[in-house]
C-alpha cells in the first residue's frame, strides 16, 4: 500500500516541479502540455513518468540530449517520500490529505525561492484562502468538533504567524537601514498559521533561524553574501513542527509553562 501513496506522491512532485517551473515565469500551470525546455518539443506521456524517465532517458531530453535538471527527480522522489510520511503518521483521512497538499505548497515555495528569491502569491495567499476554508470545513485540523472554533483558530494562527514575521521586519529594518524580511516569508507563515495554528508557527519563528545559521554560514564564508532565501528553512522548520510540535512543546516544558503562566500570572487575572 505504502508503495501505491509513494508513487501518488511522485506524480503529485511531477505536477510540482511544473509549478516550480512556471509560476515564478507567470505562465499557467494548465496549458499548454510539458515541454523540453531547450528544444521546445512536446514530452510524450512515457517520458514524463515520474523518476522512470528520468532514469531511462539518464537525465537528458531524448530529442536534443539537452541534460534534465536534477530537479525533477529531486521533488518527485521528496513528495513521494513526504506522501508516505504524512499518510503514515495522520492517516489516509481528511486531515492526512490537507497535510499532504500543505507540504507540497511547502516543497514548492522552497524550491522557487531557492531558484528565484521569490514566493509567488498564488501558494501563500491561495493556501491561506484554502487553509481558512478548509479549516472551517474540517475541523479536526484544528483539533475541535466546531467548525467556528476551527475558523477562529485558523484565523488566530494566521495572524500570529504573518505577525511575528512582520513584527520581525520591522525591527529588521531599523537595525539594518534596509529591507530585511522578505514580503513572500511573512505571507507564508502566514499561511502555515491558517493549516497548523497558532502554537506550531510560533514554534516555527523560533526554529528556522536554528536550521538556517549552519547554511547562512556557510553561504558568507563561500559567496560573501548574507543574503540567503529564508523560505527553504521556514518550510524546514514548518515540516518539523507538523511531525514533532506537540512533542517538542510538550517535552521542553513551554507549553506548560505557558498554560501555568496563563493560569497563575497575575497579568493575566
Ligand atoms: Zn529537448
Amino acid at each position: 500500500m505504502w508503495l501505491i501513496w509513494f508513487v501518488v506522491g511522485s506524480c503529485l512532485g511531477s505536477f510540482l516541479n511544473v509549478c516550480i517551473y512556471r509560476l515564478p515565469r507567470e505562465r499557467s500551470i494548465v496549458r499548454p502540455r510539458s515541454r523540453c525546455t531547450s528544444c521546445e518539443h512536446p514530452i510524450a506521456w512515457y517520458d514524463n513518468i515520474p523518476l522512470l524517465s528520468f532514469a531511462a532517458l539518464r537525465g537528458a531530453c531524448r530529442h536534443c540530449r539537452h541534460p534534465i535538471s536534477w530537479r525533477y527527480p529531486l521533488v518527485e522522489a521528496l513528495t513521494g517520500a513526504a506522501t508516505v510520511a504524512v499518510l503514515a503518521r495522520f492517516g489516509v483521512g481528511p486531515v492526512g490529505w490537507v497535510y499532504v497538499a500543505f507540504v507540497a505548497a511547502l516543497i514548492t515555495a522552497s524550491f522557487i525561492d531557492l531558484e528565484f528569491q521569490i514566493i509567488p502569491d498564488e501558494i501563500s495567499l491561495g493556501g491561506l484562502a484554502v487553509g481558512l476554508a478548509l479549516s472551517a470545513l474540517i475541523p479536526a485540523l484544528h483539533g475541535t468538533a466546531s467548525p467556528l472554533a476551527s475558523l477562529m483558530r485558523s484565523a488566530i494562527g494566521m495572524l500570529i504567524g504573518g505577525g511575528v514575521l512582520y513584527g520581525t521586519g520591522l525591527i529588521g529594518d531599523v537595525i539594518f537601514r534596509k529591507e530585511s524580511m522578505g514580503g513572500g516569508d511573512i505571507k507564508l507563515l502566514a499561511m502555515a498559521g491558517a493549516v497548523l495554528g497558532w502554537k506550531l508557527v510560533l514554534l516555527t519563528f523560533f526554529l528556522a533561524p536554528v536550521l538556517a545559521l549552519i547554511p547562512g554560514l556557510l553561504v558568507l564564508l563561500l559567496k560573501r553574501s548574507h543574503l540567503i532565501p529564508y523560505g527553504p528553512f521556514l518550510s524546514l522548520g514548518l515540516s518539523v513542527s507538523l511531525f514533532a510540535g506537540d512533542d517538542i512543546l510538550r517535552a521542553t516544558g513551554i507549553e506548560e509553562s505557558v498554560r501555568l503562566l496563563w493560569e497563575y500570572h497575575p497579568w493575566f487575572q
